[in-house]
C-alpha cells in the first residue's frame, strides 16, 4: 500500500498519518514535519524553505521531491501527508514513482470546511522535540510523567490567522483539484474530517480494508 493523505490545513492529515503509522505500521512521510525539522535545525535546505513556511506557501515542487524521495520505498508501506499539493506535483509525483516501477495505490481525502478547519488550529500545539502533533482539548500533549514525549509543545510558525487563510485560499486553488485527478485513477476515498480523531481513524481503516481495526 501506497497513500497519499490529502485535505485542507487542519483537516487531521498528520493526525491520522501518526496514528495509522502506530495502528499499521505505515511508515508516516510528512513533508510539514521535514519541513520544521530542517529549518528547527537551521540546516542549508532549512534556510532555503523558511520563508515558504513563514508565510503559508509551498516549498518549491523540486526540493520537496528532492526531501521526500529517499522515503517512497518499493517495497515499503509508507503514508504521504502534505504532498503532493497540487496537479503538478501529483504529476511529478507519479513520474518519480514510476521510475521505482510503483504508483500511488489510494488517496485519502480528509474533508472539513473551513471554519472547523480554523476554530481547530487555535488549539494544535507541535512537540519540537517528536514532531507529534496534538491538540490542547482533542488530542492534549501527555504529562511528563507519562515519559511519551517530552516537548516542549509550541504553536507552530504557520499557525497564525493570516498564515492559515492564505494555506486555505491556496488549497482551494491548488490542492482541491486532486480530487478529480486521483477520482479519475480510481483510487480516491473520501473520509469526513469533521468527526472525532477515533472515528476518522475507523473510515480510513474500513476504507482500506481493513475493518479488524475499526476498534482503533
Ligand atoms: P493537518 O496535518 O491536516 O494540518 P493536523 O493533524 O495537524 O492537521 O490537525 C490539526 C489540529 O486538529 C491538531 O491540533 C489535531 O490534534 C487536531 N485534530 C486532528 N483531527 C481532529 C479531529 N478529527 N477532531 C478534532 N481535532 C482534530
Amino acid at each position: 500500500m501506497k497513500l497519499v493523505l490529502i485535505g485542507p490545513p487542519g483537516a487531521g492529515k498528520g493526525t491520522q498519518g501518526q496514528r495509522l503509522s502506530r495502528l499499521l505500521s505505515y511508515f508516516h512521510v510528512s513533508t510539514g514535519n521535514l519541513v520544521r525539522a530542517h529549518i528547527q535545525a537551521w540546516t542549508e535546505l532549512g534556510r532555503e524553505v523558511e520563508g515558504y513556511n513563514r508565510r503559508g506557501e509551498f516549498v518549491p515542487d523540486e526540493v520537496v521531491l528532492e526531501m521526500v524521495g529517499p522515503s517512497l520505498e518499493p517495497a515499503g508501506r509508507w503514508i504521504l501527508d502534505g504532498y503532493p499539493r497540487s496537479e503538478k506535483q501529483a504529476r511529478s509525483l507519479d513520474g518519480a514513482l514510476e521510475k521505482r516501477g510503483i504508483r500511488v495505490s489510494r488517496a485519502i481525502l480528509l474533508d472539513a470546511p473551513d471554519d472547523v478547519l480554523v476554530e481547530r488550529i487555535k488549539g494544535r500545539r507541535y512537540s519540537q522535540a517528536t514532531g507529534w502533533t496534538y491538540h490542547l482539548e482533542h488530542d492534549p500533549p501527555p504529562q511528563p510523567e507519562q515519559h511519551l514525549d517530552p516537548g516542549p509543545f509550541v504553536r507552530r510558525e504557520d499557525d497564525m490567522p493570516d498564515v492559515v487563510r492564505r494555506q486555505l485560499e491556496l488549497y482551494h486553488e491548488e490542492t482541491e483539484p486532486l480530487r478529480n485527478y486521483y477520482g479519475e485513477r480510481g483510487c480516491l476515498e473520501v473520509v469526513d474530517g469533521t468527526q472525532s480523531i477515533a472515528d476518522v481513524t475507523k473510515d480510513i481503516c474500513a476504507a482500506l480494508g481493513n475493518p479488524d481495526k475499526n476498534n482503533a
